[in-house]
């Protein structure tokens, strides 16, 4: 046994000190960004910012919404060949990843799709990134499609990181037991805070021209710009784009006050919920990892990207950085105690 005295943070342990800055307007923010992967021989220009391949939240839907921000989705494993054959012949196609899990029906529909239009994008999906045949997956999803962009993970620490990344990884997911919906860190006491398993995991990837997505726990816009600030390239969401109308969420109706409020079930990938929806209930072997919660209706899912990017365009004027890389090289990070006043709730 081994104990790391070291203090690992959350994004609610701390703020971003202000620094002197030379933009005058929000509107000199560019928050695009260019990037050249470590394999991939397509390169990727957009707000980095993707909609979770969780069934209710990486919705075709919401692909074509948030392209229209140049936003990313990795698109949940549920669709059919012929609804991915359709959705990878529109343009929404470049800003989509196309998931898959590690069983061989996945990859044979990667197949079925791939024959018949490009799939620029493949996110390998797991909840457990450490195992070993998880590295000789991505060795072989990289052999079989060497010009992809490929994203994989769950990891939250940096040799794994660098191990996912010669294996043939371009972009990490870093998080585990950090998700809104998650119960992994109650069930199994596994876990890593999320910004500090950013940090790690970001300064081990970009050490070999990798790159990390942030994913799990932010739950308003200024998480997302401590992510980046922490090297994040892309921030992953699952909840914050939650109850959405682009959301596949069933929607339900609350008595709260005498007043009907209408409410969106949101679930996790490892909940009840979704084993019993996907796999005809949760196996004798193992224990739901994920939670069921009705979220407030919220409407469309254009009024929470521009929340967003105007809390980071605001961000980026106290910072004085003027495109995303600089929020990184501009940021110092202050331990605190309290986020905020919290008199009015
Ligand atoms: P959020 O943005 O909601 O905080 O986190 C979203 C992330 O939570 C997802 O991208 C995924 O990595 C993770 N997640 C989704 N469903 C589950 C689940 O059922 N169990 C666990 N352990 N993680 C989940």
């Amino acid at each position: 046994m081994h104990i790391e005295t070291d203090i690992k943070l959350d994004f609610r342990d701390v703020l971003i000190r202000p620094k002197r800055s030379t933009l005058t307007s929000r509107s000199e923010a560019n928050i695009t960004r260019t990037f050249r992967f470590r394999h991939s021989e397509i390169g990727w220009t957009g707000f980095p910012l993707i909609a979770s391949n969780m069934d209710t939240i990486g919705t075709i839907e919401m692909a074509r919404a948030l392209s229209k921000f140049d936003a990313l989705v990795a698109l949940h494993k549920y669709y059919s060949v012929e609804e991915l054959i359709n959705f990878f012949s529109t343009d929404a196609s470049h800003n989509a990843f196309f998931t898959v899990g590690t069983s061989s029906e996945d990859w044979e529909k990667l197949a079925k799709v791939k024959a018949k239009v490009p799939v620029p994008m493949i996110s390998i999906d797991v909840a457990n990134g450490y195992t070993e045949q998880f590295l000789s997956a991505i060795a072989k999803l990289r052999l079989e499609n060497p010009a992809a962009v490929i994203m994989v993970g769950t990891v939250v620490t940096a040799e794994i990181t660098e191990a996912l990344i010669l294996a043939g990884a371009d972009i990490v997911r870093v998080g585990i037991g950090s998700g809104s919906v998650c119960t992994t860190r109650d069930l199994t006491g596994v876990g890593f805070p999320q910004l500090s398993a950013v940090i790690e995991c970001a300064d081990a990837a970009h050490g070999l021209g990798g790159h990390v997505c942030s994913d799990g726990g932010c739950v308003v816009p200024g998480d997302i710009v401590k992510a980046i600030g922490g090297g994040a390239d892309f921030v992953m969401l699952g909840g914050m784009l939650s109850g959405h109308v682009e959301c596949k969420g069933e929607i339900v109706h609350e008595t709260i006050d005498g007043q009907q409020v209408p409410k969106m079930v949101f679930y996790g990938m490892s909940s009840e919920t979704a084993m019993t929806k996907h796999h005809g209930g949760v196996a004798d072997y193992r224990a739901a990892e994920g939670k069921t919660v009705k979220v407030p209706f919220k409407g469309e899912v254009k009024e929470t990207m521009g929340q967003i990017a105007g809390g980071l365009r605001s961000a980026m004027t106290y910072i004085g950085a003027e495109n995303l890389k600089e929020i990184t090289k501009r940021t110092t990070f202050i331990m605190v105690n309290s986020q905020r006043n919290t008199v009015y709730g």
